[in-house]
């Protein structure tokens, strides 16, 4: 987690003014990894005080429009947010419990930006999401109710 510092030098870098509320929304968004909204606005109150939704919501969308901010959106998930971008990473999902942890490309540099047909298209990114049951959700007892609800 970088100091308060370095995240106002990351905005400077992007050309972004540096304000508060964009210091303790990226600030947020790296402490609280793959977070969704109602998470950032909260971690984002508890530094600055009262800030409305819509203002949380317009910096997160100034933060990714700048390339600072990755959103992520999962299928029946709202809207994630990280702070790790550009090295095309992936993520790997709960399906009971909506946990979501980052997937380095597994092999070479990017491999999966190479599609087995491109159709002419130059592609810069691949979104793969990789679905299951986190540690927690997958323990025996939970095997166990579920086998027995079905
Ligand atoms: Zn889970
Ligand atoms: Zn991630």
């Amino acid at each position: 987690m970088p100091p308060q510092s370095d995240i106002e030098g990351i905005i400077r870098a992007a050309r972004l003014r540096v304000t508060r509320p964009r210091v303790a929304v990226l600030t947020a968004v790296h402490e609280h990894p793959h977070a969704d909204t109602a998470t950032i606005l909260e971690a984002s109150r508890a530094k600055l005080g009262e800030v409305s939704h819509q203002a949380v919501y317009d910096v997160l969308q100034a933060l990714t429009d700048s390339g600072l901010v990755r959103r992520i959106q999962p299928s029946r998930s709202p809207a994630r947010y990280e702070a790790r971008v550009a090295d095309n990473h992936h993520h790997i999902v709960c399906r009971d419990c909506g946990a979501v942890a980052d997937v380095d490309c597994a092999i070479g540099s990017a491999p999966c930006l190479s599609p087995s047909e491109a159709h002419g298209f130059t592609v810069d990114e691949a979104e793969v999401i990789y679905w299951g049951r986190c540690p927690s959700c997958a323990t025996p007892l939970n095997a166990q109710i579920t086998a027995q609800q079905s």
